[in-house]
């Protein structure tokens, strides 16, 4: 929020004859019609230009039989708008609902989450005077693609999808994020040491994208010790990107640390949509009583301005609503100090604002507008996936096959038996790993062994590894009354393998 306006181009201004812009808005269900009341009123007295469209998304469209919580006119309204300001929704409880925030994202390619969190102190109680720290989280990959199954009768799969094009989008925009908004540095997140591949590929790229932006200080580290600094230390840390879990995690790490969750506002962008949204959620046990706090969709409706080339408006909305916190009025969920506070509703704390338009905190940093989104970044940017020369030479070396194997003892030299019994050639057991740990040929009868084993199977002496290999051991296995669960080839790319060798191997 508080970005220095040095050498950042200067936001236009908003009139009255700037175009009014489109918007979707969803004003969700529990506190959020009240929530969203405030904030439209605030919206309109600072002079923001806008044609709002309303949908109906959420409870009322679940209860109407939308399975993801909505509807086809809501869902013409952001085709058609492109910008979505969205309240918090209530999602029913029991099976058969699919939640409508994950729908929207992935339906809409909203490929980042941007969640700014700074604190108030001591107007908003914080462990951390001047924190002011932006999370970019990917939004679309990593374990929430969604993609679960239960393979045995114990062991259940959850897929880590992390691809270039993805982490080339999200590290390119956490550097154009920092860049547009003066920001010095940016940090990125992982677990490498451990995910090789997936986490390894977003560093790898994270270093790549840095390169082109050499006035920004980077770091990477890992995301253990990442968060423990962030929970105790973080004014080290300027913007932070992450693949999607970590980035779940440390956004709520952050928002808490500045003081609150109710205060922080995200936006979720994409290539041709964004929707803003406050970070907490419909508060049912307060919903209906004019006492919850609007200033996460308040922070919301900001970011959406700063994206729509309305800076100028944001910034007068944020300087009047950090004056007002000054002044001591709060909201319940804010209020500890009747000496120094004012407890209001919503409504009243949306007037204090409106009547404060025009003016500047005097004691926290006064926002400076940053520049419009809408300005192109600079040229050295990075394009994403540029299309390779030549693409790497892949070559087949063998398939791991996984088996559902049960037996009372679990013995791996006997499943190794069966299955090189059954391998025709050229085909040859190379090893057996359970959990991810070897337990056959070596292995170390301690390793406590589920119903999953990991065989991996490649071509011995100078036969290269074919696709119909695969097929050829699936049939002699499903012969031999062994039973397959899954397979995964294993390649080689321009040489280096592209499958991790596993603990032990
Ligand atoms: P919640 O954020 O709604 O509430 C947690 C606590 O914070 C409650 O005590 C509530 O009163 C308080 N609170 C939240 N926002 C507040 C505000 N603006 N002012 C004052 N107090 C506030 O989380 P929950 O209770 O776990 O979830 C309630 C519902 O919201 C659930 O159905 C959940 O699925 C949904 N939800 C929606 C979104 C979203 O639409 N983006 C996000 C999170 C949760």
């Amino acid at each position: 929020m508080n970005s220095p306006a040095s050498a950042l181009p200067a936001a236009p201004v908003t009139t009255a004859s700037t175009p009014a812009v489109p918007v979707t808005i969803a004003r969700g269900d529990g506190i959020g019609p009240e929530i969203m009341d405030a904030v439209l009123r605030i919206l309109a007295e600072a002079g923001a230009r806008l044609a709002p469209e309303d949908v109906q998304v959420g409870e009322k469209a679940y209860l109407a039989g939308r399975t993801s919580g909505i509807g086809e006119e809501a869902w013409a309204s952001l085709r058609r708008t492109r910008v979505a300001l969205k309240a918090p929704i209530t999602t029913p409880t029991g099976t058969g609902y699919k939640s409508l925030n994950v729908t929207l994202r992935k339906t809409l390619g909203l490929y980042a989450s941007v969640r700014p969190c700074a604190s108030y102190a001591p107007f908003v109680p914080s462990l951390f005077t001047g924190l002011d720290v932006v999370i970019i989280r990917e939004n679309e990959e990593d374990t929430y693609a969604g993609i679960e199954h239960r393979q045995t009768d114990e062991v259940y799969q959850c897929l880590k999808l992390i691809t270039r094009p993805g982490c080339e989008r999200i590290c390119r925009y956490a550097f154009d994020h920092a860049r547009r908004h003066g920001r010095r540095k940016v940090t990125c997140m992982v677990k490498d040491n451990i995910m090789k591949l997936t986490d390894g590929l977003f560093r790898k790229v994270f270093l790549e994208t840095a390169a082109h932006y050499p006035e920004i200080q980077t770091e990477a580290m890992i995301i253990d010790i990442g968060t423990a600094l962030l929970a105790t230390d973080p004014l080290r840390f300027d913007v932070v990107v992450a693949p999607n879990l970590y980035g779940d995690i440390i956004s709520d790490v952050a928002a808490q640390c500045a003081g609150s969750i109710g205060l922080a506002g995200s936006a979720n962008i994409g290539e041709h949509c964004a929707l803003f949204e406050a970070v907490h959620g419909s508060a049912p046990d307060i919903a209906g009583r004019g006492i919850a706090n609007p200033s996460g969709l308040l922070e919301a409706a900001c970011l959406m301005l700063v994206h729509i080339g309305q800076a100028d408006v944001a910034n007068r909305i944020r300087n009047a609503w950090l004056r007002t916190l000054e002044d001591g009025f709060a909201t319940a969920d804010i209020f500890r100090d009747a000496a120094r506070q004012k407890k209001v509703g919503t409504a009243q704390f949306a007037e204090a604002v409106i009547s404060r338009l025009g003016q500047e905190p005097r004691h926290l940093p006064r926002d400076a507008a940053p520049a419009p989104a809408a300005v192109p970044a600079a040229a050295a940017t990075p394009p994403v996936s540029p299309t390779p020369k030549t693409l790497p030479e892949k070559i087949l070396e063998g398939v791991d096959v996984f088996l559902h194997w049960s037996p009372a003892r679990r013995d791996a030299a006997k499943l190794a038996e069966r299955v090189q019994a059954a391998l025709p050639a050229p085909l040859k057991l190379k090893m057996i790993a359970n959990r991810g740990v070897l337990v056959w040929p070596e292995g170390r009868p301690e390793a406590f062994c589920t119903d999953h084993w990991r065989c991996r199977i490649i071509a011995t002496g100078e036969n290269p590894m074919r696709p119909r290999h695969i097929a050829e051991a699936l049939l002699a296995l499903e012969a031999h009354h062994l039973d397959v669960v899954k397979t995964e080839n294993l390649y080689r790319f321009n040489g280096q393998p592209g499958y991790s060798l596993g603990q032990g191997e």
